[in-house]
């Protein structure tokens, strides 16, 4: 077959939306990028933006960041990185069965935590408390930060400059103060209206992959127990399912068999109850999911219960673990002695991150300063935040 004659099987504009539902996110009706550039010519804008996430700094540093597990404790437990690629495959496969748009889908799920602290949540909470009086941290309006401002990648722009729907879908929540600030980012804030279906789902899929993982982690951890999972209904139901069916099964693959039947529970429940909401919708644009009063993508009430459940034993028997509080401690006292150090004597910082603090002082005077070391403590991982506070501290490590 000559090349002429080559059917073509790749991507070819405006025609693989052809086989979106009407409510999906569509690239024509895109409300573009902040700086404008030519369509790519063999990928979709939203597949350009999962692309360009992918090849970004602060993805990479994902590997090496955690939410309740510190990295070093153990290479078996999940990271951000890997927490983001389940987060994309939970969604790529519901988008897939409800017809919304899978490259947007993926695109938020893969950018959702790149403005994450070390350390987690301890980290984000110590680097706000910090941040007080500069106008906050908030992990959230980080990942926009970096998206936006802080990667520097291209010649024509700072940033990664994604469409304006990967970047909406980047943030999830803000407050109406933040948001008058954040001009037409801000608007759907302030008029009370919804995120693109795809921003909704990519939201649920985290819930749905962290709530699931940290029951996997923290039995392998050994932090919790079947015993007290026992009163959470979700795994309850599963576990009794997978003991009758295989009675004889190790402990280990027994947790797998459950926590894979979880996931698949909830993924299938939140199918069924979404397309429930959505027949209602019937052929409405993207336009009008977004005028709904709530989130058209979520839970039937049933398991909304149960994940309620689930995360309340969570919060109050992993994450109040006092094994992990202890660490969250530690992180804590980490990100403080180096925000305090660099706060006040900034020519201890590289002097790359010293530059950007120049930059950002002479726009905001001393919110500018704390704001640039605020960036280079986020964008640390837990190890190198390890590392910079010995550098800093220990009287006996040299530089
Ligand atoms: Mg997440």
């Amino acid at each position: 077959m000559t090349a002429d004659k080559q059917p073509d099987y790749g991507y070819v504009a405006g025609r693989d939306e052809c086989r979106l539902a009407p409510y999906a996110a569509r690239e024509g009706a895109s409300r573009g990028r902040r700086f404008k550039e030519p369509q790519p010519n063999y990928r979709g804008e939203f597949q350009r933006d999962r692309d360009r996430i992918v090849h970004s700094a602060a993805f990479r540093r994902l590997e090496y960041k955690t939410q309740v597990f510190v990295n070093h404790e153990g290479d078996m437990f999940r990271t951000r990185l890997t927490h983001s690629i389940e987060v994309a495959q939970i969604g790529r496969a519901v988008a897939r069965v409800l017809g919304l748009n899978e490259d947007l889908t993926e695109a938020i799920a893969l950018a959702h935590d790149l403005g994450h602290t070390p350390f987690g949540h301890a980290g984000q909470d110590a680097l706000n408390a910090c941040m007080k009086d500069y106008g906050g941290f908030e992990h959230n309006l980080q990942s926009l930060r970096v998206v936006d401002k802080l990667e520097e990648r291209y010649a024509e722009f700072t940033g990664l400059n994604l469409t304006f729907e990967s970047r909406e879908g980047i943030l999830k929540h803000c407050s109406t103060k933040r948001a008058k600030a954040l001009g037409e980012l801000g608007e759907r804030f302030l008029a009370k209206r919804q995120p693109t279906l795809e921003a909704q789902l990519a939201n649920v899929a985290d819930e749905i992959a962290y709530n699931n993982h940290d029951v996997d982690d923290g039995l392998r951890s050994g932090l919790i127990g079947i015993e007290g999972l026992y009163e959470v209904p979700v795994f309850h139901e599963q576990y009794e399912r997978v003991r009758a069916s295989y009675p004889g099964l190790s402990q280990r693959r027994t947790t797998h068999e459950v926590v894979r039947r979880m996931i698949n529970r909830q993924v299938t429940d939140l199918i069924e109850a979404t397309r429930e909401r959505l027949v209602v919708v019937g052929s409405a644009d993207g336009e009008a999911v977004k005028r709904a009063a709530e989130p058209l993508v979520g839970f039937s009430e049933e398991m909304a219960a149960q994940n309620h459940a689930l995360k309340h034993f969570l919060r109050h028997n992993l994450y109040q673990h006092y094994r992990v509080r202890r660490m969250s401690a530690k992180a804590g006292r980490i990100i403080k002695a180096l925000f305090d150090v660099f706060v006040n004597d900034r020519r201890m910082l590289p002097p790359e991150a010293q530059e950007k603090l120049h930059a950002l002082e002479r726009k905001g005077d001393a919110a500018g300063r704390a704001r640039a070391v605020s960036d280079y403590i986020a964008g640390m991982t837990d190890r190198y935040a390890i590392k910079e506070f010995e550098r800093v501290f220990s009287p006996t490590h040299l530089t």
